[in-house]
């Protein structure tokens, strides 16, 4: 299926009470061309004062869709950018990109809701033709 924001939407909003106890705040969508992602999540990245913490905001959810992604790679493709979202709002650090948080969660999501989140989608032949790069996600 190709996504539309409507759907990304209803999906975001499902999702958030389903696994994150609807504390998401709601965030701009935007569907995406791009040949090198999936969905990604985009934000600003300050600091308040010189070697200070990191302060995440701005944040845009894109979402593929020059892609005919299944309804279940779609709905783990939002998932897992509403990871990142979660430890960005929450201002964790995690070790790394897909670090111990984001695996946390995932296993947390993946468990009590059945889903297949995965730290990184490899798009199948078909997907790879669309695509011509593979997906390098965030
Ligand atoms: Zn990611």
């Amino acid at each position: 299926m190709v996504p539309t924001v409507e759907y990304i939407q209803a999906r975001f909003d499902e999702f958030n009470g389903l696994y994150f106890n609807g504390a998401l705040p709601s965030l701009p969508i935007k569907l995406s061309n791009a040949r090198t992602f999936l969905g990604k999540l985009c934000y600003k990245k300050q600091r308040k004062w010189l070697f200070g913490p990191y302060n995440y905001s701005d944040f845009v959810l894109r979402i593929n869709m020059r892609l005919d992604m299944s309804e279940e790679l779609l709905d783990d493709t939002i998932l897992h950018e509403m990871i990142h979202y979660y430890i960005a709002v929450n201002q964790w650090r995690d070790t790394r990109t897909h670090g111990q948080l984001f695996r946390r969660e995932m296993k947390r999501i993946n468990e009590t809701g059945g889903r297949h989140i995965s730290i990184s989608y490899r798009p199948n032949a078909e997907q790879m033709a669309q695509l011509r790069v593979r997906r390098r996600p965030i």
